[in-house]
């Protein structure tokens, strides 16, 4: 079967470049944890990577990712019917269900990120940067809990300088207005780092508790957070 797909990978290209030889080429079906396609040039030669959810796609969809992927990497344009064919199939029943099948599947080992199923933390954290820090805040890495722990929402590390919420606010059952809650507290500690009053840490100052009553939505995000 790779070879088959390296096959169709040097037809593209002599459709696409006819007057230029063929180079060294590899295409491999690869375990993307979505469906993903990637082509780059190393040492002269063209390494392809088809997500392996299309590993089985009929001949013309592998063509039209070929075609694709080439014209993306000569800058050509790229033909409106494979594009169609290609977007056709992806966007298929069929597809979306086996990729979210997947996805679950794959999401469970996967490593921390950003990006959960339901919520992009970079991009709650951008849009309360602008909303409530004239967008100074400096983003630290923002992941979701590896396990699923309800002991704690959510916490700032300062040693990784890490915000990190748990997993299991990503649910679309969990309003976006409870999550943004949470980052919205970490990021203050962000702000206003842990001061000593004497022998005592002070985690949550004076300054920080007012600066957190200036959430909008402060009320309806803790009663959702004290219900669970
Ligand atoms: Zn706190």
């Amino acid at each position: 079967m790779h070879g088959e797909l390296a096959q169709l990978f040097e037809d593209s290209y002599r459709q696409l470049r006819p007057r230029s030889p063929v180079p060294e080429l590899r295409a491999e079906f690869f375990t993307f944890a979505n469906i993903n396609n990637t082509i780059r040039m190393r040492e002269g030669k063209l390494l392809v990577r088809v997500s392996d959810l299309l590993e089985g796609a009929p001949d013309y969809v592998l063509r039209a990712i070929a075609h694709i992927l080439l014209a993306k990497m000569y800058r050509k344009p790229i033909d409106r019917e494979h594009a169609t064919r290609y977007r056709r199939y992806i966007s298929s029943q069929h597809m979306s269900r086996k990729a979210h099948l997947v996805r679950q599947r794959r999401g469970r080992k996967r490593i921390a990120s950003a990006q959960g199923h339901t919520y992009d933390l970079d991009v709650i954290f951008e849009e309360l940067n602008m909303r409530f820090f004239y967008g100074l805040l400096a983003r630290p890495t923002m992941t979701w809990s590896g396990e699923h722990a309800r002991n704690r929402l959510g916490h700032y590390d300062p040693a990784h300088n890490a915000i990190v919420v748990s997993r299991v606010f990503d649910d679309p059952r969990v309003p976006r207005c409870a999550v943004e809650y949470i980052v919205y507290h970490e990021m203050l500690h962000l702000k206003h780092p842990v001061r000593m009053r004497g022998s005592k840490r002070c985690v949550h100052s004076a300054e920080f508790q007012a600066e957190e009553r200036l959430f909008p939505a402060l009320g309806e995000a803790k009663t959702f957070l004290r219900r669970l």
